[in-house]
């Protein structure tokens, strides 16, 4: 393993998406009934799964054929080995993964009978990815065709990575977990990709468009998930609220339901629908989706047809269990 804050592998070649983010090792535990204050409950044996926005979705696109690299920090352990090997072996690049500087991120989920889960999230290496790793990756940014990025990492790193994006290349921000988005991040966005949750977040209280006077949108410090937002309950309202925030386009992905698709520069707003399917485990749909729209826009794709070909990849997922184990080859995406 390599030493703190130096590269696990040689450097990539140009490629199709640069993923951003973070890369957690998920230790699930079944429980009869997950505890209270002060409480022990015996569980099963722990599972523990490769997992993190950033790397869900650098698995995903590039078990989908994309020239996929991911910068990331983990830890130099064996969290971050598990990591490592899950992104090698569905053959995206790790060159710009850095290990050390703290143990890899976890996420502790306990989970019930019902599927009802009580999550607990230890950022570890994943607060350590700092503006200087992203310019210290600038040939690698200005090399990817697409670049996307989650909120699992500082948001002053996203920051600092829509300072160095290329003329030319295109920049899928899924703003999870929801936070206060500054007017830079969001003109970047194209486009912003966000679930229902995450969209009235976003809006704020208000659900109403516009920064406040320090250029940033969205429910600073709200923990309601958004339960005062008054721009209705149509997701198309919301969609056009959200691009009066800045963004050139907007996705909302609604589940079941598909995806809804909108466009500041052709004032278009198209509802894509999911293929049926028998869900049995959703986790990771929304990472597998965002890393299927953002490959495909890469690849010349119009918004709306690069969100019909996610949509797919996002049912395809939801037909198994886990996520980076549940995401689809081409070939399992065409036999839907
Ligand atoms: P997130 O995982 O971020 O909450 P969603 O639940 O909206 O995001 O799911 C993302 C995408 O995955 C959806 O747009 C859809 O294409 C697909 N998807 C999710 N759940 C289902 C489902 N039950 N049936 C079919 N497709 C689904």
């Amino acid at each position: 393993m390599s030493t703190a804050g130096t590269p696990a592998a040689e450097p990539a070649a140009r490629c199709d998406l640069l993923v951003v983010g973070s890369a957690n090792a998920d230790l699930v535990i079944g429980v009869e009934r997950r505890p209270a204050a002060g409480e022990t409950v015996l569980g099963s044996d722990v599972r523990v799964h490769p997992g993190g926005k950033g790397a869900n979705q650098a698995v995903a696109a590039a078990r989908l054929g994309a020239r996929t690299a991911l910068l990331a920090r983990v830890g130099d352990d064996g969290h971050g080995r598990l990591l490592l090997d899950s992104l090698r072996s569905a053959g995206a690049s790790t060159a710009a993964v850095l290990v050390g500087g703290a143990p890899t991120g976890v996420a502790l989920i306990t989970v019930d009978p019902d599927g009802d889960n009580s999550i607990v999230v230890s950022p570890g290496a994943n607060a350590r990815l700092t503006p200087g790793d992203v310019r210290e990756a600038a040939d690698l940014i200005g090399a990817a065709r697409v670049v996307s990025a989650q909120l699992e990492i500082p948001l002053e790193t996203v920051g600092e990575l829509v300072r160095h994006l290329p003329g030319g290349s295109r920049f899928v921000l899924n703003p999870s977990p929801p936070a206060a988005l500054p007017a830079e991040i969001l003109s970047a966005c194209d486009p912003l990709v966000l679930n229902e949750h995450e969209a009235r977040f976003v809006l704020g209280a208000d659900g109403r468009a516009g920064a406040d006077a320090n250029g940033q949108a969205g429910a600073a410090g709200a923990n309601t998930g958004g339960a005062g937002d008054r721009s209705g309950t149509a997701p198309e309202d919301r969609a056009r609220a959200l691009l009066e925030l800045g963004p050139r386009s907007v996705v909302i992905t609604l589940g079941a339901r598909g995806a809804l698709v909108a466009d500041s520069r052709d004032d278009t707003c198209v509802h894509i629908t999911s293929p049926r399917v028998e869900a049995v485990d959703t986790t990771g749909a929304g990472d597998a989706f965002t890393a299927a729209l953002a490959w495909r826009l890469g690849r010349g794709d119009s918004l709306p047809d690069a969100a019909r070909y996610a949509v797919r990849v996002g049912a395809a997922a939801v037909t198994a269990p886990g996520a980076q184990e549940s995401f689809p080859t081409p070939e399992e995406v065409a036999a839907l």
